[in-house]
């Protein structure tokens, strides 16, 4: 038995399932979670000594690698004055300052501890603004486990909330409407029949919990028009995007600007960190300015600030960052694509900036219903191969992959052989 599948049996007599989080349970790919013990740029060693390298980056917030040297002084720095104070910190401001320097739509921006948090006040925030209650998600959209974004739309775009998990309180999601991403007609519709009632559309402005799905043209213009002409606020959820597909995020790649967004883990540097911001008038109505209660006693902590700010100052200040980063991963799915294709493989390979998922179906993957043809026994395979063989992937279909501006050349040449191995066997 190796030290991870010990560890795993301890866990679940102590943790629901093993793991404080579903899906590093593994359990989609029928193997054992690996027990990372330490990691350094892109590389991660699990308590067996075994060296990956890392696709995952922690999901996102390791653009830089882990451990980069200026995040890690930082933190150390910042922890020798104490953790926590729950108080006003300079730091605070500075790190409100840069995100507002960093992304044009965002005037203010207050800081919370997670992405589900940065959603969550973002959604309250959009209905004290617009003194509405319904919001608009998207089938396949993740945005954090918050009860009234735990809705699967299922098969109808018409069809009301229905709660995804046990728990949640019908009441909770009977205004959470669900459309089909890449699909206008079904965000139009929900206008069309509650034109005066919906405060919020919500959207990952490149899907990242369905595998990576891109917008297709015009889908987050079409969704910023609505929301203008019927009065509701756009809000992008950039908790994957943001600062990672440029500076700026997806909503300076695709030219849209919504009128809120919501950060996760990125802006902490591996911190737990969310922040949500936009329009002055809209975020004056956030206690103690206005009538919208959101607080927390960690939000804005020193050491995480600290972190998160010596990541981002990097990205900002080294915008050339951005374009080597996305043309290596450009490259890199590139390959993978001509891989597949010189095998006669028809799998589907997404990609945008350094993101992206290959998809085992012959379909082209647009939306929830064409990501669900995926075969995830074939995914399944695949990833214990890659993992078996030193390349930590998301261990389930549904995620992306995230490259890093800290993978060398030789890594992902490496991580290409294997995977060519690999379809060989096809
Ligand atoms: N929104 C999006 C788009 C996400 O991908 C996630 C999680 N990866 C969340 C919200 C929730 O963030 P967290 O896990 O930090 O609560």
């Amino acid at each position: 038995m190796t030290k991870s599948e010990a560890l795993f049996k301890e866990a679940v007599t102590y943790i629901p399932g093993g793991v404080n989080s579903p899906v590093r349970a593994f359990g989609s790919i029928g193997s054992t979670p690996r027990f990372i013990k330490k990691a350094d740029m892109v590389l991660i060693w699990d308590e067996d000594d075994q060296e990956y390298i890392d696709f995952i980056g922690s999901w996102g917030p390791m653009i830089l690698g882990h451990n980069h040297p200026a995040v890690f002084d930082a933190v150390v720095d910042y922890a020798k004055r104490g953790l926590s104070y729950g108080a006003a910190t300079k730091i605070e401001v500075e790190m409100a300052k840069l995100v507002c320097s960093m992304v044009p739509s965002i005037e203010m921006v207050r800081m919370v501890n997670s992405g589900t948090e940065a959603v969550m006040s973002a959604i309250r925030t959009a209905r004290g603004y617009t003194r509405r209650d319904k919001i608009i998600k998207f089938t396949g959209c993740y945005h954090g486990h918050s009860d009234g974004l735990l809705v699967k739309a299922g098969s109808g775009v018409m069809t009301a909330g229905v709660p995804d998990s046990l728990g949640v309180p019908a009441g909770c999601t009977q205004d959470t409407l669900s459309a089909e991403y890449n699909n206008l007609d079904s965000v139009r519709m929900h206008f069309q029949r509650c034109p005066e009632e919906i405060a919020a559309v919500i959207v990952e402005p490149v899907a990242a919990n369905m595998g990576t799905v891109l917008p297709e043209d015009g889908f987050l213009q079409g969704l910023r028009e609505l929301c203008t002409k019927y009065g509701a606020l756009l809000i992008f959820d950039e908790v994957i995007t943001g600062f990672r597909l440029q500076a700026d995020g997806a909503q300076g790649y695709f030219g849209v600007t919504p009128d809120l967004t919501t950060y996760g883990k990125i802006i902490g540097a591996g911190m737990p960190v969310g922040a949500y911001g936009g329009r002055r008038e809209i975020m004056e109505v956030v206690s103690p300015c206005g009538g919208v209660y959101q607080a927390g006693t960690l939000s804005g902590n020193p050491v995480a600030m600290a972190a998160g700010i010596a990541q981002l100052s990097i990205l900002k200040s080294h915008p050339d960052y951005y374009v080597k980063l996305n043309q290596k991963a450009d490259r890199f799915f590139e390959s993978i694509k001509e891989m597949l294709k010189e095998r006669g493989l028809p799998y589907q390979v997404n990609h945008i900036a350094s993101l992206g998922s290959i998809f085992f179906t012959d379909q082209k993957v647009r939306d929830y219903d064409s990501a669900k043809t995926s075969d995830t026994k074939a995914y399944a395979d695949y990833c214990n191969y890659m993992i078996q063989h030193g390349i930590y992937l998301a261990p389930a279909q549904f995620e992306a992959m995230f490259i890093s501006m800290a993978h060398l050349p030789d890594q992902l040449c490496h991580t290409l052989d294997l995977m060519q191995a690999y379809f060989e066997r096809k």
